[in-house]
């Protein structure tokens, strides 16, 4: 039998409806109440499942007034469950506010596992190790873009952006980093989802007719950019016959790269 919480975190799709979990359904089911962003993106999600369970709403500008709501509910043994209007609630969305109260107050929380628009990114896109930052939203101004290149500059660095401003903060980025590797995702999970893996010229040149849909972004770290600049030598220097040995020796005199580093790789390729 499942352990009974006060208070249900619960993941929603990003996008393609069928990405819910069974238990997530079967807890929206189950509680008394539903505090959802928007009542009326929830709502098509409850009926696609025949959930009736009843919701409010509950976001950040008015996160603060609905601690008395829940805090009043809780104390009459209800259930309540938490979503956003996409992926999982206090990624990028509200809910830290009433997760902090419920947390002082007491009251037993859970989160279930489920969507996520950067999680379901990194597990799609080409990465060496497992570190990464989450940025959140970028900061729009040019400033705090260029704070945010200069103090990632060793790690790979993921954001959210808007496609309306994603070109602009590409262009800022690129005026710290130079031609930096980027990995761009696009409308994760839905019919037009697009994975662009490329130095950020060539991304920004991808998208010059404009790009559209929901976007999640990562800035590789300066070592793993140089890392695609090496395999890019090593292709060129394969494709004109070179050997493993002699693209070793090239490579390390001439662009500084480790000898035993572009020998292993080369043998690999
Ligand atoms: N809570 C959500 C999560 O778990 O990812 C994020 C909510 S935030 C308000 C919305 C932003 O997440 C979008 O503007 C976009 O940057 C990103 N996002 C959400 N769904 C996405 C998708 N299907 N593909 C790419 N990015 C997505």
């Amino acid at each position: 039998m499942a352990r009974e919480f006060d208070f249900y975190i619960v993941p929603t799709p990003i996008g393609n409806i069928k990405d819910i979990t069974l238990r997530a359904i079967e807890v929206l089911k189950s509680v008394d109440l539903i505090a959802c962003e928007d009542t009326r993106t929830t709502q098509k999600l409850l009926n696609h499942y025949d959930i009736k369970t009843k919701c409010f709403s509950y976001h950040k500008y008015n996160e603060r007034e609905r601690v008395g709501y829940f805090l009043q509910e809780l104390s009459e043994g209800k259930k309540i469950a938490l979503v956003s209007d996409a992926g999982t609630p206090m990624i990028c969305d509200p809910g830290a506010v009433i997760v902090s109260e419920l947390t002082n107050a007491g009251y037993s929380i859970t989160a279930l596992p489920g969507a996520c628009a950067v999680t379901t990114f990194l597990s799609e896109i080409p990465r060496i190790g497992e570190e990464f930052a989450f940025i959140g939203f970028m900061p729009r101004g040019e400033k705090q873009i260029e704070d945010v290149c200069k103090r990632f500059v060793g790690h790979n660095f993921v954001f959210y952006e808007s496609p309306e401003r994603i070109i602009k903060t590409l262009k800022t980025i690129r005026s710290v980093r130079g031609n930096v590797k980027i990995a761009l995702g696009r409308e994760l999970s839905k019919l037009f989802e697009e994975i662009v893996v490329d130095e950020i010229n060539d991304v920004i040149e991808h998208f010059n007719d404009g790009i559209k849909g929901e976007i999640v972004c990562m800035v590789y770290a300066d070592s793993e950019t140089d890392k695609s600049e090496m395999d890019f030598q090593i292709k060129e220097l394969k494709s004109k016959g070179f050997k493993d040995k002699e693209i070793s020796v090239i490579l390390s005199t001439l662009c500084g790269f480790n000898k035993n580093e572009v020998y292993k790789k080369s043998l690999e390729m």
